[in-house]
């Protein structure tokens, strides 16, 4: 399968307006996340945790252009942070976007907003998410800096980037990787495409970050990939704690709900917010079939 040819023309329907006016009608965005504020978050939180499932929080919002947009979505993520402390039933973290604390605008404003964030988050962890090409170099000098002063911080990793491979050696030690495939159109130069050579470098990678003894979050719905995971980790007799499961809200409950039960520690990405819009058509462009769904929802009105 290749993967721009897949993800392209979905990407190209979500810039029309016509389809953002659909989509906002819909209601579809609920399937992904499930409510605009915290507390929404934090309900669906306990509603995971009651299967035994862990959460990370991921306040929506990306590619911020003023000092001041990246200064509130700090304060949101400091207002996340604050109600998971108050909240110690639920098993939670968060994860930032770095354009949504400034990244485009100025690396010192995004790395002292996301000092604040692990400065609010007392020891708690906060993961960075991986975005476009672009950012990777930025992402990843910042983690290792923050990784350097002994934050409680980790990254997100992509194994469609012909540079991944490279980026695991250059890790700072004892680093915690969130392990995916990678969801942005991406150009061939940089990129993977068919998803035959982005399935092998995952599996790669998995194997080798281990093996240098970072934490890894098994992040995909791929249930392949799961059993492979799950099988090293088995043979390689490595600590459960080093290796979770880890998956989006409202994709694979099935998966979720099994492993969980099994015994295995997974942790399900809720995202929350009034910016979902381009999570959403990350979401529909991995799979296509999601469109039909949507179509469903409208034909249902
Ligand atoms: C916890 C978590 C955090 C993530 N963080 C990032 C990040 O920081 N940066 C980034 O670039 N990407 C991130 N992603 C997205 C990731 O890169 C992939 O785009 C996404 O997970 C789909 O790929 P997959 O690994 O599930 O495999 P795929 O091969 O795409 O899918 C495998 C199977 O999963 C199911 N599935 C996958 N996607 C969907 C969907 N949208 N709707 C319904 N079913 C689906 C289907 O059954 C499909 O057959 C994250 C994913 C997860 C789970």
């Amino acid at each position: 399968v290749n993967e721009q040819l897949v993800r392209a023309p979905v990407l190209w329907l979500s810039e029309r307006p016509w389809f953002r006016a659909a989509a906002t009608r819909s209601g579809i965005a609920r399937r992904f996340v499930p409510g605009d504020t915290v507390d929404e978050a934090l309900s669906a939180a306990r509603d995971l945790g009651s299967l035994g499932i862990g959460t990370m929080l991921d306040h929506l919002g990306e590619n911020v252009t003023t000092r001041e947009g990246a200064s509130a979505a700090t304060d949101d993520y400091v207002a996340a942070v604050q109600a998971l402390r108050g909240a110690p039933d639920v098993d939670g973290a968060v994860s930032v976007k770095l354009t949504q604390l400034g990244l485009d605008l100025s690396r010192n404003l995004c790395l002292s907003n996301l000092r604040r964030v692990i400065e609010a988050a007392a020891g708690g962890l906060v993961m960075i998410d991986m975005e476009g090409h672009g950012y990777v170099d930025g992402t990843l000098e910042i983690h290792a800096e923050l990784r350097g002063a002994g934050a409680s911080v980790g990254v997100c990793l992509q194994s469609y980037l012909r540079r991944t491979a490279a980026d695991v050696e250059a890790l700072p030690p004892s680093s915690t990787i969130r392990l995916v495939k990678g969801a942005y159109l991406e150009p061939a130069e940089v990129a993977f495409t068919e998803k035959s050579e982005v399935d092998g470098a995952y599996r790669r990678l998995f194997a080798t970050l281990l093996a240098r003894g970072h934490t890894v979050h098994v992040a995909t719905h791929d249930e392949d990939l799961v059993e492979g995971a799950r099988r090293l980790v088995g043979t390689r007799g490595v600590d459960r704690d080093r290796v979770e499961y880890q998956m989006l809200f409202g994709i694979r409950r099935d998966l979720q709900e099994r492993l969980a039960q099994d015994g295995d520690p997974v942790r399900v990405y809720v995202p929350y917010g009034t910016e979902w819009y381009p999570y959403l058509t990350r979401r529909m462009a991995e799979r296509p079939a999601n469109l039909w769904f949507f179509a469903s929802t409208l034909g249902r009105r």
